[in-house]
């Protein structure tokens, strides 16, 4: 799970707390955020021509289709990397302790997310419980490894995301989604007839299998993959899956496939495309280096990033057990994350310096 996902401890304290990203963007006069990639005629989209993608599959009956297809796929359960081949429809679990319903943590409109998300009427955020990676700096630890949150039916997940709607918000926004594709994919054709028309944003750390990105190819509007590290040392340590590198690496590259540049309307919001995340890390500027210079050479200069700057000890983080994670990044190491990312050729980043 991703700092900036930071969950509340109730939906009403989040409203009134209103947290704010580190990487908030400056408002225009209408008070949406905007940046200079975003009067960039390449990236525009007018918001009377978008129509969010899971609408031409649900017209054709394929978002049916492949509701049913998912289901199969928790048979012998592969939604994940993690390959466990655990009967998840018989109610049967493995490291994500999740079986037949997915579990859900809390649903409310986010205003912690990157502007181009939040607007001005919050991105409608919908956090699973649990997670198929084990971050040892897991700053969400009681929702992502503790068996929090409630199991919900297909119907009640679809009731979510229409009271989310209902509420104003710009888009959906499901976060740690990896090891719950199926049920959302089960849960999506029901919300589209009770009329479900905004974004869908999948939020993830971006251990996913392809099967999963094939299940969702033309489904989702917004992939937001959270890069964390490049080598499996790093990942065998801090993640507990040696393979994610190689998993990330292929699956955002899948998504770039997919939906492309982040592209915005006229008022700033996001409407399709891939958003990365990256966390810099204390003493990793390799890490960020390799990172970056992937997502411009091997998806595009014009791949869209935000180079965090929230990272602090949490989770099973202690001196004694994870010395180098022990302390938070300074302002110094963002600065030069955020030159690293200039120097690799990516223009489309946050935080950024200039407006128009
Ligand atoms: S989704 Fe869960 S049960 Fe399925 S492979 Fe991943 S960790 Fe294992």
């Amino acid at each position: 799970m991703n700092p900036a996902d930071k969950a509340p401890f109730s939906n009403t304290l989040l409203r009134e707390k209103r947290q704010l990203s580190s990487n908030r963007m400056p408002s225009g006069n209408n008070g949406i955020p905007r940046t200079t990639t975003m009067t960039d005629s390449r990236f525009r989209i007018r918001s009377e021509n978008f129509e969010p993608a899971y609408m031409d599959l649900f017209r054709s009956g394929e978002l049916y289709r492949r509701s049913r297809l998912g289901l199969r796929h928790l048979e012998k359960c592969r939604v994940c990397p993690r390959d466990c081949d655990v009967n998840r429809l018989s109610n049967e679990w493995a490291l994500c302790k999740t079986g037949r319903y997915a579990r859900v943590s809390s649903h409310f409109p986010h205003f912690g997310e990157e502007d181009c998300l939040r607007g001005t009427r919050g991105s409608g955020t919908i956090f699973f419980s649990m997670c198929n990676l084990k971050c040892v700096f897991c700053q969400n630890y009681d929702i992502s490894q503790h068996h929090d949150g409630i199991e919900v039916t297909p119907e009640e997940l679809a009731n979510m995301m229409m009271a989310l709607q209902s509420g104003g918000c710009h888009n959906i926004n499901f976060v740690t989604p990896e090891h719950v594709v199926p049920q959302i994919l089960e849960a999506l054709p029901m919300a589209v007839q009770m009329g479900l028309r905004i974004p869908l944003v999948y939020n993830t750390g971006a251990f996913d299998s392809m099967e999963s990105l094939a299940l969702m190819d033309g489904m989702i509007d917004i992939y937001m993959p959270d890069f964390k590290y490049w080598t499996s040392e790093d990942s065998a340590k801090y993640l507990k899956a040696t393979r994610y590198p190689e998993v990330a690496r292929q699956v955002i590259r899948e998504m770039h496939r997919q939906v492309g540049p982040l592209t915005f309307d006229e008022n700033g919001l996001a409407k399709r495309g891939v958003l990365v995340r990256h966390l810099v890390m204390p003493d990793a500027l390799e890490n960020t280096k390799a990172i970056m210079r992937f997502l411009s050479d091997e998806l595009s200069p014009d791949t869209f990033v935000n180079v965090m700057d929230q990272y602090r000890p949490a989770g099973k983080v202690t001196p004694e057990r994870f010395p180098t994670l022990a302390r938070r990044t300074t302002a110094e190491e963002h600065q030069q994350a955020v030159a690293i990312t200039k120097e690799a050729g990516l223009t489309r980043h946050l935080p950024v310096e200039s407006f128009a």
